[in-house]
């Protein structure tokens, strides 16, 4: 029943009582226990089918909403009042949140089904689901190779069929590159649109809650049922969504910069331009364009987001909450140090010293104050192409799946990975990518990025675009 079970399908079979939730639940929770990918940290069996119990009576008495009954899979950086959460780290090892996220409350309000949490990069920092203390991920369409990262969890979960969808977070990259490498879909909202509350921060400004699916219809549907203005996030949009516009005569850019990288794997190259074909089919029209600061975005990146993961990450300190050394250690100095030294792992403590050293006195008008004129340059580069287009597609990684160990020594090659991602992230506007053909079996993503505010119509023609190549499983 699980195996390729999109949203839409999995709610038509609990409508006509063709399956129950418990039915779909205990499937899939077999399912997790069977399978070797390692996509989960945590598996909530008896949470899940007390709530797909609860589902099938607001079934029965016809209370069902979009996603009732529905298994999903959540990324361990998001908070479950009661459900262990990790940030697949050693410092929150045995953390239990007291409270859920709002995107949390909204998918139990509607009697969604949590079957548990998924693996990633410690903090949401990676591209591989390597720098886990859990363990790494294994992609499904080949295991010898990383799933992305850092909702690699996620993405391995709904790709492997042991969900029927999930919810990441994404940074610089962290949905769309897992999606693209697990040939799924994967949606980062426009920034604000989709509340923080509850999720573990890790760079605060760029943050931001999604779906990763089957289909770009359930991308549709997970995100509406998760966005929305929340008190609880102060940088929450009030104004209503923008309506989406008509997929007919839709303006594509094509930025020259993206598909005339080195880095870029020349067949990823192909596949990618072979999903623009099939973006024309749809009705929109191509045109070249140019974004000469995005290649600069990368180095942006790496100076804005470290600063503000030393400051999110100095709550971990062995005396509030998770690990701590506290019973070994003589004085508060010796608890901070011996506490975060032990728990934190490399990639982690590399953010911390960076962000630590680039916003310093002395430095900080060189590095992080620079950066943030960048960014703002890269912004504004994004506002006037899209006054000449009203969509930008390219790849959304340079190359397919690598293999295990592969880059896993070489942060800088890892970096690589979000080349394209990262820019969308400084800019806070929204971005999916979209299945294209695979390369040798390996999957691909197309990236499809609009204004800020302008959701509806990304989801949209990822939408007309999956009609197009026949890829809407239901
Ligand atoms: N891979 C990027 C990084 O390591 C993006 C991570 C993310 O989006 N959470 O920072």
């Amino acid at each position: 029943m699980s195996k390729g079970l999109t949203i839409n399908k999995a709610r038509d079979a609990l409508r006509s009582r063709k399956t129950s939730a418990v039915e779909l639940t205990r499937d899939s929770i077999s399912n997790i226990k069977k399978s070797d990918l390692n996509a989960f940290v945590t598996v909530d069996e008896k949470g899940a089918l007390a709530a797909a119990a609860a589902a099938d009576q607001a079934i029965k008495n016809s209370h069902a909403q979009p996603l009732t009954g529905i298994p999903l899979a959540i990324k361990d950086v998001v908070s479950t009042k009661g459900l262990r959460t990790t940030a697949s780290s050693k410092i929150l090892d045995n953390y239990i949140p007291p409270f859920d996220a709002t995107v949390i409350e909204k998918l139990k309000a509607q009697n969604a089904v949590i079957l548990g949490k998924t693996n990633l990069d410690e903090f949401a920092m990676g591209s591989s689901t390597e720098n886990s203390a859990y363990g790494s991920t294994l992609n499904p369409a080949d295991k010898g190779r990383v799933p992305g990262g850092s909702s690699g969890g996620s993405a391995a979960a709904v790709a492997g069929d042991l969900c029927v969808a999930a919810l990441g977070s994404d940074t610089g990259g962290s949905i769309r590159q897992p999606a693209s490498l697990c040939g799924i879909y994967g949606f980062k909202p426009t920034y604000g649109r989709v509340s923080r509350n509850g999720l573990l921060a890790m760079a605060s400004s760029l943050d931001q809650i999604g779906p990763l699916t089957k289909t770009a219809v359930d991308a549709k549907i997970l995100f509406e049922a998760i966005s929305g203005y929340d008190e609880l996030d102060s940088t929450s949009h009030k104004k209503p969504p923008v309506k989406a516009r008509p997929i007919e005569g839709l303006r594509v850019g094509l930025p020259i910069e993206y598909f005339e990288s080195d880095g870029l794997d020349n067949s990823v190259r192909r596949s990618v331009e072979k999903g623009i074909d099939a973006l024309k089919k749809t009705g929109c029209v191509v045109k070249e364009i140019n974004l000469p600061a995005s290649p600069f975005a990368l180095a942006v990146y790496y100076i804005i987001m470290p600063v503000e993961v030393a400051s999110n990450l100095s709550r971990f300190d062995g005396i509030k909450y998770g690990s701590s050394v506290m019973g070994y250690a003589k004085t508060l100095q010796d608890v901070y140090v011996k506490t975060r030294s032990k728990y934190f792992g490399a990639e982690a403590k590399r953010r911390i010293v960076l962000g630590t050293y680039v916003s310093s006195a002395g430095y900080y008008d060189a590095y992080y104050g620079q950066a943030q004129k960048a960014r703002e340059a890269i912004k504004k580069e994004f506002e006037r192409v899209f006054r000449e287009v009203d969509v930008i597609a390219g790849p959304t990684s340079p190359t397919p799946a690598f293999k295990l160990g592969e880059k896993v020594n070489d942060p800088l090659q890892m970096y690589l990975s979000d080349i394209y991602t990262v820019p969308v992230n400084l800019a806070g506007i929204p971005s999916i990518s979209v299945p294209v053909e695979p390369v040798d079996g390996l999957p691909v993503g197309m990236q499809l990025t609009g204004r800020f505010d302008d959701d509806a119509t990304i989801l949209d023609l990822a939408v007309a675009y999956e009609n197009n190549i026949g890829g809407n499983r239901g």
